[in-house]
């Protein structure tokens, strides 16, 4: 395998599980040394446990992404302890569904505060370096469920998802004179616990994904890590401000 990120430090938001985790995985199998956060430090700890498994470098830094003071905090240890920062995963997120007569004003704010200001006040801190030390690449993850697409029940998430990626679009208009390349990810349904419904199987899944996706399944974890592999990369040089759907043809 080749190992375009080698000498990179790779900063990745909700890396204790899921497409996180992923990431966190085909980063540090490229050579990045990987810096893995969350709010949680078991599930980080077993990431990192699992690099270092396959021989690669990463660490775990526990931050909630809506606390500015803690993001603040998770970009300078990143640095300290590694010497720079020059790839970002913000990718942390929740979701929370329901009739829009029914949701409650917390959960909105719950929701609001990790899936979009999370985003703000990473890319904030984010910015702050990198425009002072050599530029550097952002991947945010929105979701096809946004600018996309939407669906009854997840107005709240699409709306918190689709400005995450005009957010994401116009820091790439700001940032790329910096030398900073913003891109973003929509996925569809994708292995995680987050496309299970409350209480269904995996089968049940399979199943309901066979008239919902024109595919007619979930996106693997690998298929997610690989499309922000490849807007991390050199090859993705010239690729700025794109929202990259990844969802099985749902919104196509
Ligand atoms: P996941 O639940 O495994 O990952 C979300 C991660 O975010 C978790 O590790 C969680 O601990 C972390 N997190 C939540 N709140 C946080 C906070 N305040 N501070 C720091 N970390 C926090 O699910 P996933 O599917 O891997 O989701 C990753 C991203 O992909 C999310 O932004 C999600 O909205 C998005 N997404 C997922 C799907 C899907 O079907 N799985 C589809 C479209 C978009």
């Amino acid at each position: 395998m080749t190992a375009r990120f080698t000498g990179k430090v790779v900063l990745i938001t909700g890396g204790g599980s899921g497409i996180g985790r992923a990431a966190a995985l085909a980063f540090a199998g490229e050579g990045a040394t990987v810096v893995v956060a969350g709010r949680n430090a078991e599930p980080l700890a077993e990431t990192v446990k699992l690099i270092e498994a396959e021989g690669g470098r990463a660490d775990a830094v526990t931050a909630d992404v809506s606390s500015s003071p803690d993001v603040a905090r998770l970009v300078a240890t990143t640095v300290e302890r590694h010497g720079g920062l020059h790839i970002a995963f913000n990718n942390a997120g929740v979701l929370e569904t329901g009739p829009l007569a029914d949701m409650d004003e917390a959960a909105w704010d719950r929701l609001i505060s990790v899936n979009l200001t999370g985003v703000f006040l990473s890319m904030k801190h984010q910015i702050a370096h990198m425009r002072d030390n050599g530029g550097g690449v952002i991947i945010n993850t929105a979701s096809n469920l946004g600018a996309h697409m939407r669906l009854p029940y997840l107005g709240a998430y699409a709306a918190s998802k689709a400005a995450v990626s005009a957010l994401s679009r116009a820091a790439a208009r700001e940032c790329i004179g910096q030398g900073i390349r913003v891109n973003a990810i929509s996925p569809g349904p994708v292995d995680t616990a987050m496309s299970l419904r409350p209480g269904e199987t995996e089968d049940a899944r399979a199943e309901r994904m066979k008239d919902a996706v024109p595919i007619g399944r979930v996106g693997t974890l690998a298929e997610a890590a690989s499309a922000v592999i490849w807007l991390a990369s050199p090859e993705a040089g010239f690729t700025v401000g794109h929202d990259l759907v990844i969802d099985g043809g749902a919104s196509a």
